[in-house]
């Protein structure tokens, strides 16, 4: 129950097994959430019941709506090859970039020397003509 929000997945440039928040916005416990934590507001700044409570609430609500969309965002990168699928999507030389730089940086961290190879495809765009070339036709998908 404690992991209903995470789905285990794959990353789909590395193929390191993962776990990422399903959850792109607030949902109802949220909401009780910052009801709860605006009448502490309220009784805090005002001791009494005041009108302003509903302009806590709504602020509270925005912060969890940031913060929700903010763990949501940075738990899509993968942690192990910096693979973001959504800057792909938007940019992937970019995306290719930001994974180069993880890459060299895992290259140059002793944390990580002992640890197992990434399987990364391997795959070029030389190798990609030179099949198809071939006449065995275009490569349906680069990611068996
Ligand atoms: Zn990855």
């Amino acid at each position: 129950m404690f992991f209903k929000s995470k789905h285990n997945c794959y990353c789909a440039f590395c193929k390191t097994p993962r776990n990422i928040y399903r959850k792109k916005n607030i949902g109802v416990m949220n909401i009780i959430a910052s009801a709860m934590a605006a009448v502490v507001i309220m009784f805090a700044i005002w001791q009494e019941y005041d009108p302003r409570v509903m302009i806590a609430f709504v602020v509270c609500l925005a912060i969890s709506e940031v913060f929700v969309q903010i763990r949501w965002r940075l738990a899509v990168v993968c942690r192990v090859c910096g693979f973001d699928p959504i800057l792909y999507v938007k940019d992937s030389k970019a995306a290719a970039e930001k994974v180069k730089f993880q890459l060299d940086r895992r290259k140059e961290d002793p944390k990580y020397l002992l640890s197992k190879p990434l399987n990364l495809p391997t795959i070029t765009p030389k190798k990609v003509d030179a099949l198809e070339s071939k006449g065995k036709g275009k490569l349906v998908s680069r990611s068996v």
